[in-house]
């Protein structure tokens, strides 16, 4: 139990903290965050840490970019608010809408949120829409996958596959199922190929298909590379395989690029560099660098033209937030992808990939080490106690005991059970990138260390 300072209990008694033990933080007293400056954060006493996990896996251009806070200042003072019910409509959202499509092309409509679990619920809503409009409306039903993450909704949350999420929430609802994870490392039988590993996974997914009546079923949904599931990238060849079994059945597919879109991968969208065909897309996160709230649903001309042929049937489209399409977030994404652009945030993902790949194999022979991931600028460290697939008899206590480890020495980055996930800054430089690793030997060590006085490992 920490001597908790002034803020840190007024925080307890003020605040309920989500993702967070209850119990714990009150404990050990909140670490309150006062500012950042490029990819750095700064606590309240003074401390500064290389932010590895972007905020929560948004802020790609770091902290404190003044052209952005330029951008919202002036938007504050020509429009603070407007939306776009009934037919009304302000330049910051068209405008960025449109820059959405000129980076997606084959997207034909986009609609607004404000969180990415807003845009997930939305997406399923426009699915179940779309299938009414079209005459089908026992076709419902949608796939997601185990360790999926695609938000905390009621929707959102069933659409997610991991336990916690559920548990206690009394979900998933109906009508949401879940298929296998792509992850070759732990999910592959022995002596099978990636290649046919990826066909297992298609396999998989049509049983499924086939058991709940394809009729039935009406949308898959996939973030390229799983993120708060582990950051989990599937081999090559699976999404192709997925995409014929959806297309044979005529499963609407919905990319979830919260965390992937706009250059994370190495290219514009994760459903770019890992060959999925998608309907429609999730975005958030980047779409603001994490400079203001919004996600937005871009889809392809089959859902808006259906939406739109609906509205002579039933009328009004009965959907909408409050905040969608906020003026001063759109105002704020129209110019953080002007700057995604100016900056070349594509090139400089993929000229930093190769550094940070070699920076994490670096540790692939550590004994706490299971696998390593990486593709662009996102990655992570599976721990596990033999090196092997086995997974820790406790889990989570390890990756959260590196964490503390890597958090002592100045680097903010997040366990997800036993994977340390990261995904910096894309703005990240090779010399930062070194700086971000320079503890993990010394961090990896104690860790371990540790887990053996412990008996984890
Ligand atoms: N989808 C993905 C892929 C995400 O990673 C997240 C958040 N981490 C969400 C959806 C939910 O976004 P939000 O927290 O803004 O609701």
């Amino acid at each position: 139990m920490n001597q908790l300072t002034n803020t840190q209990t007024r925080d307890v008694e003020a605040l309920l903290h989500p993702y967070t033990n209850a119990r714990q933080v009150r404990l050990d007293g909140a670490h309150v965050i006062e500012r950042g400056e490029g990819v750095r954060v700064f606590d309240q006493a003074g401390k500064g840490y290389i932010e590895g996990m972007a905020g929560l896996w948004c802020c790609g251009l770091g902290f404190g970019d003044a052209e952005v806070a330029d951008a919202a200042r002036e938007q504050y003072g020509k429009l603070p608010y407007y939306h776009l019910f009934g037919g009304r409509s302000h330049e910051p959202a068209i405008e960025l809408a449109e820059k959405i499509k000129d980076l997606a092309p084959d997207m034909a409509r986009v609609i607004y949120q404000s969180s990415g679990s807003e845009a997930n619920d939305t997406q399923i809503k426009l699915v179940w829409y779309m299938n009414n409009a079209l005459g089908r409306p026992e076709k419902k039903k949608i796939i997601s996958r185990k360790k999926a993450y695609h938000g905390v909704t009621i929707v959102s949350a069933s659409l997610t596959g991991l336990p916690y999420n559920h548990r206690d929430f009394d979900l998933p609802v109906d009508g949401i199922k879940h298929t296998s994870t792509p992850h070759f490392w732990r999910e592959g039988k022995p002596g099978e190929t990636e290649a046919e590993f990826a066909k297992r996974m298609a396999e998989d997914l049509e049983a499924l298909i086939i058991a709940e009546g394809p009729e039935t079923v009406a949308a898959f949904i996939a973030e390229p590379v799983m993120g708060a599931g582990g950051v989990i990238i599937p081999p090559a060849g699976y999404f192709p395989a997925i995409a014929a079994v959806c297309k044979k059945y005529d499963v609407h597919m919905i990319a979830d690029e919260v965390i992937t879109g706009f250059g994370r991968t190495g290219e514009w969208f994760g459903s770019d560099t890992l060959e999925m065909p998608r309907n429609s897309m999730s975005l958030a996160k980047q779409l603001t660098a994490g400079y203001a709230p919004l996600s937005a649903v871009a889809m392809d001309s089959r859902m808006a033209e259906a939406i739109e042929s609906n509205s002579g049937t039933i009328g009004t489209f009965g959907h909408g937030f409050t905040y969608g399409g906020h003026p001063v977030s759109c105002a704020v994404g129209a110019k953080v992808l002007d700057i995604y652009r100016e900056r070349d945030i594509v090139g400089q993902v993929k000229k930093i990939a190769p550094l940070f790949a070699t920076k994490l194999n670096a540790y692939k022979d550590h004994p706490l080490v299971g696998e390593v991931r990486a593709l662009g600028l996102v990655g992570a460290l599976e721990l596990t106690p033999d090196g092997t697939a086995t997974p820790f008899e406790q889990p989570g206590k390890v990756g959260a005991k590196l964490g503390t480890e890597l958090l002592a020495r100045g680097v903010i980055l997040r366990s997800i059970g036993d994977s340390m996930a990261f995904c910096p800054p894309m703005i990240i430089t090779e010399a930062e990138i070194e700086e971000m690793f320079a503890p993990m030997e010394e961090a990896l060590d104690a860790t371990y260390a540790w887990g053996k006085a412990e008996g984890f490992v």
